[in-house]
């Protein structure tokens, strides 16, 4: 079985989404990447949500990839003595290090690193930008934060806090994210996602960790991890643009500039893009979406993303099944628009002067030229199927590999099936082996062309050399042999 689009679905399991039954439609349905928020659940949830998915993937017979996606130093308030308060515009409220509960005028806010940063001028939201303080300054002993209520509303226990002005002196890995990770470690989750990552040394600090037990996926929702950009999609082995937070820290109407300036720089860097938070936010209530909905994933897609995703429309949602079919429709839609191609040809990006990308850029150029039905990529580490990827050729990428989990973490990258398969020793095995791949996977039928990639020696990565065009024989009948 094979999907007949490029672009993936990336739907977050929850409540709504945990049964093997809920899980198996969502999967028939489209979803190619399951994500696992660390935000909520138990490890025992989480656990008994990858046994179903990993029993759903050898039925399948293909891989599906897990995204466990850590909560990161999320920020918030501590309580109050009636549970919340309703906040006045203009009137004066304190943030302290106080821990017993708040009241009108005052709350705990249990993150000491805040009273060495935050500064007279800047901002505090909270609740998810609900609300707005402007910070009048801090006490001499680093202990309060006085502000003034710009936006005012109810506050209630342990909501969030958002300060888009600063870089935060703390570390990207929570005590909890680190005990999360483990587990996810453990429970076998093929990305990893970081929450808040500011900096590159955030991902390389996780990297030290993780190794290569699994790929690792920053999350921008700061503002500050936009000066840092470039460098911190080449650290990382893939980007989300998380709307949900960028669009509490910046104002709403920077959003959509600044997810085109992220996805253009990972088309530079070939780093499979995801674009997340209220795609089709009112299918959480609704059988349909919006018409706006249905642009903005369409428009993602156009502008070449490599995955869009669900968040509470699968996670908690009343039609988690729908959000994915219609996901998948849009998607269909717009690969089919002949203006797609287009639009994705002209953001292609110069390969890089290396030996491999002069075979990706061939690659490509021969597939449209011949006529290709698919172009088959052998790979250990996933590097030449990324690179692959990059060109987004016009032929889906048919992608071989030995190792189950790179296998499963290209599930994530635009256009790349992936298929796991004995390891080839030579060319000619090799061009049989990926023939007869193109056909059961319902890629070719006898007579169409294929075009491979590969390196030699084999199982080297990075030496990817080999360009080889490959016609399919018609198939001879076994009494006739
Ligand atoms: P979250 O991340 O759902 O974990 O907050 C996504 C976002 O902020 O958009
Ligand atoms: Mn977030």
């Amino acid at each position: 079985m094979r999907r007949l689009r490029q672009a993936k679905i990336v739907a977050t399991l929850g409540p709504a989404s945990s049964s093997k039954e809920a899980i198996q439609a969502l999967f028939d349905a489209g979803a190619d990447v399951f994500r696992f928020n660390f935000s909520h659940g138990s490890h025992q949830d989480h656990q008994a949500r990858c046994n179903i998915v990993r029993e759903i993937e050898r039925a399948a017979g293909r891989p599906i990839a897990i995204l466990a996606d850590l909560q990161g130093p999320k920020l918030r308030v501590g309580q109050f003595a009636e549970g919340r308060v309703t906040l006045l515009a203009g009137a004066e409220f304190t943030l302290d290090r106080d821990p017993t509960p708040g009241d009108v005028h005052r709350v705990c806010l249990p993150h000491p690193e805040l009273f060495e940063v935050v500064d007279a001028g800047q901002s505090l939201l909270l609740d998810d930008g609900k609300l707005r303080l402007a910070v009048l300054g801090r006490g001499a002993d680093r202990r309060s934060i006085r502000t003034r209520v710009v936006s005012g509303g109810v506050l209630s226990d342990r909501k969030g806090v958002n300060v888009p002005d600063v870089v935060l002196p703390i570390p990207a890995l929570t005590e909890k994210d680190l005990r999360d990770l483990d587990f996810a470690l453990d429970m076998g989750a093929d990305w990893i996602a970081l929450s808040f990552v500011q900096r590159p040394e955030d991902v390389l600090q996780a990297r030290a960790i993780i190794g290569d037990r699994a790929a690792l996926l920053s999350k921008l929702e700061k503002p500050a991890a936009l000066d840092g950009l470039d460098a911190i999609v080449a650290v990382s082995d893939a980007i989300m643009v998380a709307r949900g937070d960028l669009g509490v820290e910046l104002p709403p109407e920077r959003v959509p500039g600044v997810q085109k300036r992220i996805l253009r720089a990972c088309r530079q860097h070939g780093k499979p893009i995801v674009i997340a938070t209220q795609m089709l936010e009112s299918m959480i209530g609704a059988p349909v979406p919006t018409r706006a909905e249905a642009s903005d994933v369409a428009s993602a897609i156009y502008d070449g993303a490599d995955a869009v995703m669900l968040s509470a429309e699968s996670a908690s949602g009343a039609y988690p099944v729908e959000a994915v079919r219609i996901m998948d429709r849009i998607i269909g839609e717009v690969e089919k628009d002949p203006l797609y191609r287009q639009m994705i040809d002209a953001q292609n990006q110069a390969p890089q002067p290396n030996s491999g990308d002069a075979i990706c850029s061939a690659l490509r150029d021969v597939t449209r030229i011949v006529g290709a039905v698919a172009t088959v990529t052998y790979t250990s580490s996933g590097h030449t199927s990324l690179r692959a990827a990059r060109e987004r050729p016009t032929a889906p990428i048919l992608s071989v590999t030995p190792n189950l989990s790179t296998a499963r973490r290209l599930v994530l990258a635009w256009g790349v099936h992936s298929t796991v398969s004995q390891e080839v020793r030579n060319v000619d095995r090799m061009v049989a082996a990926a023939c007869q791949a193109a056909l059961e996977q319902g890629f070719a039928v006898a007579g169409d062309s294929i075009a491979i990639t590969a390196g030699v020696p084999f199982g080297q990565p990075g030496s990817t050399n080999l360009l080889r065009i490959a016609q399919i024989w018609p198939v001879v009948p076994a009494a006739a042999a």
